[in-house]
Formats: structure tokens, C-alpha cells, sequence
């Protein structure tokens, strides 16, 4: 039986909150961690008007991508849009999670899958924002029980370098201890020294993960005190960012790249900003807004793909020779959901959890006319 806390791990295992912008908020917005979990609802925002929609579903936990909550509150009037959402949702115990700046961040979030849907070549963060800290994690184990804790930690998301999964390494050594009083040991005899063929075993683990990686290798271990070591390394992890960078597979004009996004994206229309002859190579994508961060990008970048482009924005970006592709802020996000659907349907069915994911596509907000 699934809980609302082993879909939480999932994400967090992939969108760690730890790479939430500061302003942001991210995680458990409403309900209990304890609650049961049939079925699982994605949606790019909750919200009054949708929220009948949503409860006929009859889904026990909401995954969204906007914050159910941003701004705190004192009173809950049902009298306003979000006190009758509220009370639509406790009414029908429904409980909300909301990954957003963590989502746009993440290795294989909003704006990775965004630019690998684009098709572009040689994804890379637009700018260094975050670097995660390394750490190597040494654990003894004995020969017994040592597949068990390395399949334990590699499953916590440990032992990852670039697109290898499951790395880690063993040597085969003796370890000694004397069971003192009160002590209950898988081996040996209390007040007798013992000699255990033990084997190290070492793996690599990124910060945000690390705390539930020592769980994981803990609870897989058989010893009562596990001796284990926590080294911080000098290695570059990975970089986060809110934005991709890449380049299309030839150079080619403004108005093919429009078009090119409007079948990938599966949009109708969208506003290009730039002569429509210009040659773009270098391209940028930032789902919803990201237009407050031009200032930051690299300067030979040729094209920025994002959403809700503003008119004093789009004179500074064509100031810095910057084309840009306004295919607005749901279009640029909401269509990674279904591969987070799919991500989570993968994992729970790993996990032997039976929970079945549906994703809500939201209703569009604005009409080209
Ligand atoms: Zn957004």
C-alpha cells in the first residue's frame, strides 16, 4: 500500500527541494504523509474555477507544478476563490504537492525535457546558479550482506557518475570489535574481540541525497552500529540552473525555428520577436517566464524560447541581439508532465507500489484569434 510519504521520496529523490529558488514554495502543501494513495493527479496549477474537474477524478494526492500556496495567509474565507478551493480539497481529502522552482532546476526537470523535446543538440545548463556538494560514502560491510546494502544505496539514488547508474567499489578486508554490555551483535560474543571478513564498500553520493542514502545503507545493514565514513569531496557535481542551452542541428532562419516549436510544442500560435531571416544556431529555453533572467545569458546566445514576454522586455532582449520565441508559459511547461507521469509510474512499479498516475491537462488560458 502506497502513502502520500513514498511519492513524496520519488520526487524528491528526482526534484530535490533543496534546489528551490528562496523565494519559492515547494513540498507538501496540504495533507498527511501518512494518507493512502490509489491514484495520482498532474496538473500544472490547481485552481477554483478547475477544481470540479479535478475532484472528479477522485484522485487522493495532487502533484502540481505552481504552488497551491505562495503568498501566507492569515484567514480562510470560502467566500474568495482560494477558501473555496481549500475547502473543496479538505472536504474531498485530497492532498496537494507542488514541485516548481526544484522542477525547473532539476538535472531532468521542466527545462531539460523541455530542450530535449526542441530536439537541441548539446544540452547544457544556461549559466552555473547551484553546484550540488559530493560526497563519498564508505560503509563495512560483511560479505554477507554486502550486494544488499550496495543494491540499498544505489537505489537511494548513490553511485551516480554522469550517465551511470549503480557505480561503487568494494575491497575485501578483516574488521575487529568487542561486543561491550548491552549490546546484541549479529556476530560474535560480548567481551570477546572477533575478526570479521568484511568487505569496504565505497560510493558516491550528492548532498541532497546524502541523509537518505545513510538511512537506506543503514537500514539494509544487519550490524547493530554500523561503522561507515562521510567524506566531503573536491569533485564538480552537477551544475543546476533554471534554463537549457543548445543548438540546433543546422543553422537555420527565426521563422523555421517558429515553426519548428510549434509542432514540437503542439501550439497553434506564438509571437516571434526578431527579423524573421535571422540565423539561429545557439538557443536558449526557460519554461513559463524567463525573461528576467536575459541580462544572464551567455552572449552568443542566438534565440530564447520562453513564455509571458512582455513589450519593454522583448526592446531589451532585441537590444542585446537577441531573437526571442514567446510560446507561452503553460504551452512551455505543462507538456513535461506526462513524462513525470510516466517517471512515476516507473518508479512506483519498481517499487512495488500500486498507484495509478493521470495527468490533467490544464485548460488554456488565453485564445489566438
Ligand atoms: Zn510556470
Amino acid at each position: 500500500m502506497a502513502r502520500v510519504r513514498d511519492i513524496v521520496k520519488i520526487m524528491e529523490k528526482h526534484f530535490p527541494l533543496d534546489l528551490a529558488s528562496p523565494w519559492d514554495n515547494c513540498g507538501l502543501m496540504l495533507g498527511s504523509p501518512d494518507k493512502e494513495v490509489q491514484k495520482v493527479l498532474l496538473c500544472l496549477d490547481l485552481d477554483a474555477a478547475g477544481v470540479e474537474e479535478v475532484i472528479a477524478h477522485a484522485p487522493d494526492l495532487v502533484i502540481t507544478h505552481h504552488p497551491l500556496f505562495f503568498k501566507e495567509f492569515k484567514k480562510i474565507d470560502y467566500n474568495t476563490p482560494l477558501g473555496r478551493l481549500i475547502r473543496e480539497l479538505i472536504t474531498h481529502d485530497i492532498c496537494v504537492y507542488s514541485a516548481h522552482t526544484n522542477l525547473d532546476a532539476a538535472s531532468r526537470g521542466v527545462n531539460q525535457i523541455l530542450a530535449e523535446i526542441l530536439e537541441l543538440d548539446d544540452i547544457k545548463p544556461l549559466f552555473p546558479e547551484k553546484s550540488e556538494k559530493l560526497y563519498k560514502l564508505v560503509v563495512f560491510v560483511p560479505y554477507s550482506h554486502v550486494e544488499e546494502v550496495r543494491r540499498a544505496v544505489n537505489g537511494a539514488g548513490a553511485g551516480y557518475i554522469g550517465n551511470y547508474s549503480d557505480c561503487s567499489f568494494r575491497t575485501p578486508g578483516i574488521g575487529t570489535f568487542k561486543p561491550g554490555e548491552g549490546t546484541n551483535p549479529f556476530i560474535g560474543e560480548k567481551g570477546k574481540v572477533e575478526e570479521v571478513e568484511e568487505y569496504r564498500l565505497e560510493t558516491v553520493v550528492p548532498e541532497v541525497l546524502l541523509s537518505g542514502v545513510i538511512d537506506a545503507m543503514l537500514e539494509a545493514h544487519p550490524y547493530e552500529e554500523v561503522a561507515y565514513d562521510v567524506y566531503l569531496l573536491q569533485n564538480q557535481g552537477q551544475v543546476y540552473c533554471m534554463g537549457r542551452q543548445g543548438y540546433w542541428k543546422e543553422e537555420t532562419s527565426l521563422m523555421e525555428c517558429a515553426c519548428h516549436v510549434k509542432e514540437k510544442l503542439g501550439v497553434e500560435k506564438l509571437k516571434i520577436a526578431g527579423p524573421p531571416d535571422k540565423r539561429i544556431r545557439k538557443v536558449a529555453v526557460i519554461g513559463g517566464a524567463g525573461m528576467s533572467l536575459i541580462s544572464r545569458l551567455p552572449k552568443d546566445i542566438d534565440l530564447l524560447i520562453t513564455g509571458d514576454v512582455k513589450y519593454h522586455e522583448v526592446k531589451e532582449a532585441l537590444n542585446w541581439g537577441l531573437a526571442v520565441i514567446d510560446a507561452g508559459h503553460q504551452e512551455t511547461e505543462e507538456i513535461v508532465l506526462p513524462w513525470i507521469r510516466d517517471l512515476l509510474t516507473r518508479e512506483s512499479q519498481a517499487s512495488g507500489l500500486d498507484v495509478e498516475y493521470i495527468y490533467m491537462p490544464g485548460k488554456k488560458c488565453f485564445w489566438n484569434i
